[in-house]
């Protein structure tokens, strides 16, 4: 095998996964879920592990009952682990508080009777807007015992943003917080919420966390509710009910990075199923680690790999409220010292930013506790790979990048570690009890390393049953395309190598075409993250007459190059002898900053409709206007 890193010996030996295991989940792939699925505690066990028959929504485990929350939470104190911890909660400001599973068992029971007293039920939906405090966790375990739907949005989203989301599920009642930390600061966000639910009749009650103490918070009486005064008043103690299989835990939405952002709703025992074995078997959880995923609670990230997954293996994790630059760049180095963190599991644009810092800021901290790390959320270069192995890992701890969407729930593509041989760029194969595939538009497996359209051909238990209240779409986006094979199509463009690791190129609306090439945003943009003047880059195809398209490079030199001179030849030199001549960028612009959604991915579909000429397309998730702006003046320079 070309390039690769086999796992280092003393890792695997004592690995939780061992070599064979995709070879027994193929050979029967629904027996390979049930046997994961009994991982967890069932009310009633299910008559039928896996069924096609409404088809494109599959249904697992039918006929089975669970309680997503007493998974969670109540059996780790029922074992007698109720004095480990669950969660090191770490605020912006620097507050912390410690919370075990007994204490956490006794918040959620104590929300779950007082949703119950503001008239929540099951099938309900409740949205989170919170910021990532205890109280998060707690609402969001609540809901799941109680049979609510919880649907989570950012913190840092407009009142615009909020009320779609707030409208689009009907929610009954909104849990917010009277204020948030944000990059040091405290900033109202009551008001926020009160503009947001403005006029919408469904919306019961407003749940307030105090969390900045702020005095002056909007309260309208009847509607509004202090979260200490309806926990106060309730008993410590909750029976749960089970639920069936397919009953809905959560509405999550799309990052918005290519349109309007879907509401994938998931259900509760195929999930749990995917999300807490994924998350044993690819960080490689022991009973001592203490884990960390840096993701937003709102994103899909953290649904899986700080909620469902790792408290259903009852992990002690690490959760930190603020911005990882906040009050200074080697903030994320320093927890990880304090608490010992041995898993981190952490974003590309995050890999690039501490880059642009260089490797003194990793260098400052004891990072020896690390054994484990994790990236997702785009196709993380090369280089990047390479920095956060050496600087971060100390070169001793596997990589595992996992691919996945907010569709599939949970990891689909991603290393074994232990197992697996990591490329750095790759996200390496399927998980077991799934399959995927590369294909042309008429479904032909491209040849190595040829570009074709991601599909997964067989969809693990964790994938969404629909998209809410628009099931239509569902069907339209994801299934339609190759609906006689019965695949689902990522979105995603992709080319495998000759050892059939997945190599992820980019969206497939952002895949370029320059004279009849196809080339892949990642693949450029990596060619260019490579060059050592580069910290960031994004590349776009502009339309050309001659060519169809023209490459235009967006790049974030790093820290201390002010100098752009030069650079633009150095580039094209650099991409041709990486790539070839005809992904040589015919310009490259110098920015300072880069369009990105709030989970930090790089927006290419803004910058490729201002290279065309077009304007107005869907900006609400984005994180910094001022970025686009920035980027726009850039851009009218150059011209
Ligand atoms: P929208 O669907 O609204 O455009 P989004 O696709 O960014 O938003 P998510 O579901 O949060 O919303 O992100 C999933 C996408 O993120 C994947 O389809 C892929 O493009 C990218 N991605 C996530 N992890 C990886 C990874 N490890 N390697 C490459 N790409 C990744
Ligand atoms: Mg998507």
């Amino acid at each position: 095998m070309t390039d690769a890193l086999p796992p280092p010996p003393a890792f695997a030996a004592v690995a939780n996964v061992r070599a064979g295991v995709r070879e027994r989940a193929d050979a029967d792939p629904p027996a390979f879920w049930a046997e994961q699925a009994g991982r967890l505690t069932w009310d009633r066990p299910w008559d039928t592990a896996h069924d096609d028959r409404d088809w494109p929504t599959a249904r697992w485990f039918d006929g089975g009952r669970l309680n997503v929350a007493v998974n969670c939470v109540d059996r780790h104190v029922d074992a007698g682990r109720g004095e480990k911890v669950a969660l090191h909660w770490e605020g912006e400001p620097g507050d912390r508080r410690t919370v075990t599973y007994a204490q956490l068992h006794e918040q959620v029971q104590r929300l779950a009777n007082g949703l119950t007293e503001l008239g929540v039920g099951p099938g309900d939906r409740v949205v989170l807007y919170l910021p990532v405090l205890v109280e998060t966790v707690v609402a969001t375990m609540a809901c799941a015992r109680i049979g609510a739907v919880v649907s989570l949005v950012f913190g840092g989203f407009s009142a615009d943003a909020l009320r779609f989301r707030v409208a689009d599920t009907g929610a009954t009642v909104v849990v917010a917080s009277d204020g948030q930390f944000r990059r040091g600061a405290a900033v109202p966000v009551k008001s926020v919420v009160d503009e947001a639910v403005a006029g919408l009749d469904h919306v019961a009650h407003v749940l307030v966390v105090r969390r900045t103490g702020s005095d002056d918070v909007p309260w309208t009486p009847g509607r509004d509710v202090w979260w200490h005064d309806l926990l106060d008043r309730q008993p410590a103690a909750h029976t749960a009910q089970s639920f069936p299989a397919e009953h809905p835990l959560f509405i999550v939405y799309t990052s918005g990075t290519t349109g309007r952002p879907k509401g994938l709703v998931h259900t509760s025992g195929g999930y749990l199923t995917q999300a807490s074995w994924t998350h044993w078997a690819l960080f490689d959880l022991r009973d001592d680690d203490v884990y960390w995923c840096q993701a937003d609670l709102a994103w899909v990230t953290a649904h899986t790999y700080v909620l469902y997954g790792p408290l259903s293996n009852g992990a002690t994790q690490v959760v930190y409220e603020g911005s990882p630059l906040t009050p200074h760049p080697g903030r994320h180095f320093e927890v990880i010292e304090r608490y010992g963190v041995t898993t981190y599991y952490t974003a590309p644009t995050l890999v690039r930013t501490f880059m642009k810092h260089g490797p003194q800021l990793p260098a400052g901290h004891d990072l020896s506790s690390l054994r484990l790390l994790g990236s997702v959320g785009e196709a993380i270069n090369p280089e990047a790979w390479r920095w956060l192995h050496e600087h971060v890992g100390g070169g001793r701890c596997p990589v595992v990048d996992t691919w996945w969407q907010s569709e599939t729930g949970a990891a689909v593509i991603a290393p074994l570690p232990g197992v697996t041989p990591l490329k750095p760029g790759s996200a390496t194969l399927a998980l077991p009890g799934m399959a995927v595939a590369v294909v042309d538009d008429d479904g032909r497996e491209t040849p190595p390393g040829v570009e074709g359209n991601l599909v997964i051909t067989r969809p693990g238990p964790g994938m969404a049953r629909t998209v809410w209240g628009d099931h239509d779409r569902f069907v339209r986006s994801y299934w339609a395309p190759y609906a006689d094979r019965r695949w689902y199509l990522a979105g995603d463009s992709a080319s495998r190598d000759e050892d059939g690791y997945v190599w992820i190129g980019g969206r497939i609306d952002d895949v370029l075409n320059v004279s009849g090439h196809r080339l892949s945003s990642i693949e450029l943009e990596s060619a260019l993250v490579s060059h050592p003047r580069v910290a960031e880059a994004a590349v776009v195809g502009a339309p050309d007459d001659v060519t169809g398209q023209r490459i235009v490079a967006f790049v974030i030199t790093r820290a201390g190059d002010a100098d752009d001179s030069g650079l633009a030849e150095e580039l094209r030199a650099h991409v041709a002898t990486r790539v070839g001549a005809v992904a040589k960028p015919r310009e490259v612009v110098v920015v300072t900053d880069l369009p990105k959604t709030r989970s930090g991915k790089i927006m290419r579909r803004l910058m490729a409709d201002m290279t065309a000429g077009r304007g107005g397309g869907d900006t609400t998730s984005l994180t910094d206007p001022a970025a686009m702006t920035a980027v726009e003046s850039a851009w009218t320079d150059h011209r």
